[in-house]
């Protein structure tokens, strides 16, 4: 049985909204006002000491209280179809704090419970390949990979990877590393985050204003046909998109805060042209973009976990999220 459900969904883009509870200790009011199904209000306040209300719908949205296990069984067919050769991207939008490295990795101190995305999403592969074992065989690899300011580092060798005069950007440089069980996943992202902290001092959390890719290659081999399919995977956990204010960022700060901005609306734009099915499509204008490229658009599938912040000080960002997210979906 193949795993198409997803292609019965209108499109290939879903756009899923996920909030943050509040922190442990955290005061504050909650800008969430409702949450039905695919739909979220947000309560704003007003100079006047008024309350305004703002409404957004996507596919699906995930209440404060929502668990990793129901966050991934929304994303499982979607998953599930790289095995049947489909590309697929998922990508974790917010700004820092709302909990995009929480859904596709997890918290700080994991357990089997608050694994995310990531974790999961491997996992079903082990074991789906292994149910098909009597008709298809898979070979699974991975790579990791950092963009930071614009370049590209391989986060499993901690090489910076160098441009290729032929397509601009060569990822399958990147090292591609075989993995045949979680443990092995699990091992490999755990180097992968080492390295990604090599960059960071005390003042410079880096993980926040670098995006972080995890490919998942899938080879299958059809044991009756001979046939080969070939799918992939790209979980991304973006830099915060957080807005900085020019006025107080100076220069490294500056740059990086100009190239995030730069990358996220690139990408924006490329996912909001598919979803209106231009003939034009923008890869070109950001690293990530174009790293991704194969994998947005065609027969690819693509979701976007937006996620917001509860809290009443985040309510500017929380809108301008909301705000990209309904004009990719
Ligand atoms: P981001 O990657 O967007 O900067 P994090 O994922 O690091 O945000 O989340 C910020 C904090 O909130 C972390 O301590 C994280 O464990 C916690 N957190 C985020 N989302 C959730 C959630 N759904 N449930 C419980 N804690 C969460
Ligand atoms: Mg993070």
């Amino acid at each position: 049985k193949l795993y198409n459900q997803v292609q019965d969904l209108k499109g290939s883009i879903r756009v899923y909204c996920r909030i943050r509870p509040f922190l442990p200790g955290q005061v504050s009011s909650s800008t969430v006002g409702c949450i039905d199904d695919g739909n979220i209000t947000i309560i704003t306040p007003s100079k006047s000491g008024k309350e305004g209300r703002k409404s957004f719908s996507f596919n699906k949205v995930f209440g404060p209280s929502s668990t990793q296990d129901e966050v991934f069984l929304d994303t499982q067919p979607l998953i599930r179809s790289v095995l049947d050769g489909y590309n697929v991207c998922i990508f974790a939008y917010g700004q820092t704090g709302s909990g995009k490295t929480f859904t596709m990795s997890g918290p700080k101190n994991i357990t089997e419970q608050t694994q995310g995305v990531n974790y999961r999403a491997l996992g079903d592969l082990f074991t789906l390949a292994d149910k098909r074992k009597g008709t298809f065989v898979y070979d699974i690899a991975v790579q990791m990979i950092e963009i930071y300011n614009e370049q590209v580092r391989d986060l499993l060798s901690n090489d910076e990877i160098r441009n290729n005069s032929q397509n601009g950007i060569n990822v399958p440089d990147a090292s591609l590393v075989r993995v045949a069980s979680t443990i092995d996943v699990i091992e490999l992202m755990n180097i992968g985050h080492k390295n990604r902290a090599v960059g960071a001092t005390a003042l410079n959390d880096r993980s926040s204003r670098s995006h972080s890719c995890l490919t998942v290659h899938v080879q299958g081999k059809d044991l009756t046909s001979g046939n080969i399919i070939r799918g992939c995977m790209h979980l991304v956990d973006l830099a915060g998109s957080e807005r900085v204010d020019k006025s107080e960022v100076i220069g490294e700060r500056l740059k990086e805060a100009q190239h995030i901005n730069k990358s996220l609306s690139a990408l924006g734009d490329v996912i909001a042209s598919l979803a209106q099915k231009n003939a034009h499509v923008p890869y070109r204008n950001s690293k990530l973009t174009q790293l991704l490229q194969d994998s947005l658009g065609g027969q690819a599938k693509t979701l976007m976990f937006v996620h917001i912040s509860p809290e009443s000080d985040a309510v500017g960002e929380t809108i301008s999220t909301l705000k990209f997210a309904e004009r990719v979906s």
